[in-house]
């Protein structure tokens, strides 16, 4: 049987000793009991810091700590509260027991740990603990991470807006387009709802020094941009105008095949997705099938073409280029009776100076399509991010340990 001081030396916990123990090899679970060592006598008041070599009383608590082999451990602990004179009679402060829950802090980090790469009932059965349980550890583990971290500046904003469902519709996503994550969430996407992140999350001198935003064209996040930061240039992205494309190409689709034949419709229904795919990214295989589509009808077709030529827009780097491009493309428009296709041009010509920002300042494009994509296979994932800033806190890590990886990779 180990001694007391073996126990101690496995356990290391700073400061605390074993000084009982307990095995129950039957249900392989280990119970050990610890105090403070002799040299660690100094409590400090959990409320403001202040350190007292006199205890108030003291109670035993009991919290999970990571297993030893097969065992499951608990550790029983010596807490104290002290009489403070700014706080009143409060607990010590034990960096081992970050918060009242049963659990040790280096047990709440491998919890949170594992739920950086897997979702929250995976590694609630991994840990033999209620999912619920799991998801507030995990909350607990990505606050102490935000508290701790330094947090990027912010000089590239992106904005976006997520569709959720019925219920919150959608979720406005600030981001720093530098950094590639989230900054903040907010349910609506009015121009008060990205007015409030404003007024709320930045300083007046942070707003002064975005430099750019990124954003779709929507007039509201417009409005609240110029009246909030003032040295912000608005560049229109590249995914959100050719999500518009998309959408105007679908809207062609389906105004000419509404009045056809029950058979043609059943044709074209699994087709949908095929329209709204880049032609590169599709193979042989899909190709024949989008061609055997075009076939049927001309007008989609050409719709599918303008849509795809019109990426390049943004491989020009002067804005006269850009401009002519541009121009060429909504000619190719004319005589051909593609009334979504005439809308969305118009929006084009609308927002022309938004677009043509792009050549005045190169921000990075597809990062607000990474984090919306994060976001989304997150909320897949699973439910509890009911919870918005947990949501917020899971993408931020997820995106900050990314980059750690990367960062790594390229060190190597
Ligand atoms: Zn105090």
């Amino acid at each position: 049987m180990p001694t007391d001081n073996e126990f101690t030396r496995i356990l290391q916990w700073p400061g605390y000793r074993v000084y009982q123990q307990k095995i129950d090899e039957k249900n392989k679970v280990l119970e050990l009991w610890v105090r403070r060592k002799r040299g660690n006598q100094k409590l400090e008041c959990s409320g403001c810091g202040r350190k007292f070599l006199q205890a108030y009383d003291s109670n035993e608590r009991a919290v999970r700590d990571l297993p030893w082999s097969e065992f499951r451990t608990t550790v029983h602990i010596e807490v104290y509260r002290v009489k403070c004179p700014e706080c009143g009679v409060k607990r010590e402060k034990v960096p081992l027991l970050p918060s009242k829950a049963p659990f040790s802090k280096r047990f709440e980090d491998a919890v949170g740990m594992a739920c950086e790469s897997a979702a929250a009932r995976r590694v609630a059965r991994q840990f033999r603990l209620a999912e619920s349980t799991v998801r507030a550890i995990d909350l607990r583990y990505l606050e102490r991470w935000a508290a701790t971290r330094r947090k990027p500046a912010l000089h590239e904003l992106g904005v976006d807006e997520i569709h959720l469902g019925k219920k919150v519709k959608f979720l406005t996503v600030a981001s720093n387009l530098e950094s590639g994550e989230p900054l903040w969430f907010g349910r609506e996407r009015k121009k008060e709802t990205l007015d409030e992140f404003f007024h709320t999350e930045l300083s007046a001198r942070q707003r002064r020094h975005i430099t750019a935003a990124c954003v779709d064209m929507w007039e509201p996040f417009r409005l609240s941009i110029q009246e909030w930061a003032p040295n912000c240039k608005i560049v229109y992205d590249k995914f959100h105008i050719m999500q518009h494309a998309n959408a105007a190409v679908d809207e062609v689709r389906r105004a000419e095949f509404f009045r056809k034949s029950k058979e043609l419709r059943e044709v074209i229904k699994g087709k949908r997705w095929l329209l709204l795919s880049r032609w590169m990214n599709l193979d042989t295989d899909k190709r024949r099938l989008l061609n055997e589509l075009f076939a049927l009808n001309r007008r989609v077709f050409k719709a599918y073409l303008l849509k795809e030529s019109l990426d390049r827009l943004w491989a020009f780097r002067s804005e006269a280029a850009m401009l002519r491009y541009l121009q060429n493309w909504i000619d190719q428009l004319r005589w051909q009776r593609l009334k979504p296709l005439e809308k969305f041009a118009d929006m084009l010509l609308n927002h022309l100076d938004g677009i043509l920002n792009y050549c005045r300042t190169k921000v990075r494009m597809g990062v607000v399509e990474a984090i919306n994509g994060n976001i989304r296979m997150l909320l897949r994932r699973g439910r509890g991010y009911k919870n918005l800033p947990y949501l917020l806190l899971k993408v931020q890590r997820f995106a900050a340990t990314k980059a750690e990886f990367v960062v790594f990779k390229k060190a190597a």
